[in-house]
């Protein structure tokens, strides 16, 4: 049952403290925190010093003891990458998500570090992600956290929250 956050690799204890807080406040549902899991090497590509999202996602589905969870969203402080794509900021397939903390932060971009930026971009990307667990697809809306972004400029600008059409089929899901 809830939502299960899971460190993939090394990932700062108190980034995932503080995103549990704020998704049960997102999602009004309970947020656990669980062991995580090592670095992913199977989805490392040497080439693009990335990780292959996809094939994270593969290995969190996979494993038996997330089984009993709803959904499981996974936290790593690595680039993730898609075939095609440079970048990606997250992924999420039916029942799990993935996000990425390397491009959320303002150090990334050469700017002064911003903690609580950061946090507001790590729940955004984090609900965005979700949403899609829960079968919503991108919104059009510039202001719905299911806008699709292509750079922190849209995260920044949509924020965390879901439009009224967006909330509305969200609640509409039958648990799974
Ligand atoms: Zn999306
Ligand atoms: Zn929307």
């Amino acid at each position: 049952m809830g939502i299960f956050l899971i460190a993939v690799g090394e990932v700062e204890i108190k980034v995932i403290e503080t995103l549990k807080y704020d998704l049960n406040r997102a999602f009004e549902k309970q947020v656990l925190v669980g062991k995580g899991i090592p670095r992913p090497d199977y989805a490392f590509n040497k080439k693009r010093n990335q990780y292959l999202s996809t094939a994270i996602l593969k290995a969190m589905t996979e494993r038996k003891e997330y089984a009993i969870y709803e959904k499981i969203l996974g936290i790593i402080d690595d680039d993730l990458y898609v075939p095609k794509l440079n970048f990606v900021f997250g992924e999420a397939s039916r029942r799990a998500a993935i996000i990425s903390l390397t491009r959320l932060r303002n150090e990334f971009y050469k700017l002064p570090e911003d903690k609580s930026l950061f946090r507001k971009r790590v729940l955004t990307e984090a609900v965005h992600e979700l949403g899609h667990t829960y079968g919503l697809g991108h919104c059009r809306n510039l202001r719905c956290v299911m806008f699709f972004s292509n750079s922190l400029i849209d995260t920044d600008m949509k924020g965390s929250n879901f439009c009224q059409k967006c909330k509305s089929s969200l609640t509409l899901q039958p648990p799974r």
